[in-house]
């Protein structure tokens, strides 16, 4: 199974995303994971990265293309996967598309979960109290502007797969079981 979780920052896509690694068996593809293991360990692309990841704006299409690209290419993506912050923009859309129609394969869903703003600024603080400090990207300031990114950017893919008719939506605003089970019915509607 191909799957798309959309949703703003704080949303709980990484939460969601990690169960159903576990209940589905496919793996998790976070290109904001792949991207902090860059900077942690300056790689080339972490070096190019980190300082727009810092301050909360998008890497560039071409390079998230790329990693995307080659991941799903690995061994472990062969029966599906779970993106998680992929796409982004719809020219990110675009080419996981034309990516996906290369190899042959196909998406079967997008699920966005949703939530309202004062809550998602509530958790993502939260989540950068429990990890100490451990994401550059999770002070106030950026909170805001990564969620302005969200409505400018990323925001259009719910029409975008909308009009498709691959979207389905569920409450992030439920307790995390309540969620899970919403994906699962929406996964298998
Ligand atoms: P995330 O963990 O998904 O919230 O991503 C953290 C940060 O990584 C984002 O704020 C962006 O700076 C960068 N990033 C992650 N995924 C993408 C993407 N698909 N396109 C551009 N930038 C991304």
């Amino acid at each position: 199974m191909r799957i798309i979780l959309l949703g703003p920052p704080g949303v709980g896509k990484g939460t969601q995303a990690k169960i159903l690694v576990e209940e589905l068996g496919i793996p998790q593809l976070s290109t904001g994971d792949i991207l902090r293991s860059a900077i942690a360990n300056k790689t080339p692309l972490g070096v190019q990265a980190k300082a727009i990841v810092d301050r909360g704006d998008l890497v560039s299409d071409d390079i998230v293309n790329g990693i995307v690209s080659e991941r799903i290419d690995e061994a472990d993506c062969a029966k599906g996967f779970i993106l998680d912050g992929f796409p982004r923009t719809i020219p990110q859309a675009d080419a996981l598309s034309a990516m996906l129609a290369d190899k042959g394969l196909r998406l079967d869903a997008v699920v966005e979960i949703t939530a309202d703003a004062d809550t998602l600024v509530t958790r993502v603080a939260n989540r950068a109290k429990e990890s100490g400090g451990a994401r550059a990207d999770d002070t106030a300031e950026v909170i805001r502007k990564r969620l302005e990114v969200y409505k400018e950017l990323t925001e259009p893919l719910v029409a975008y797969y909308s009009e498709r008719g691959q979207l389905r939506t569920v409450d992030g605003m439920v307790p995390v079981d309540e969620v899970t089970a919403a994906i699962r019915r929406a996964l298998n509607a």
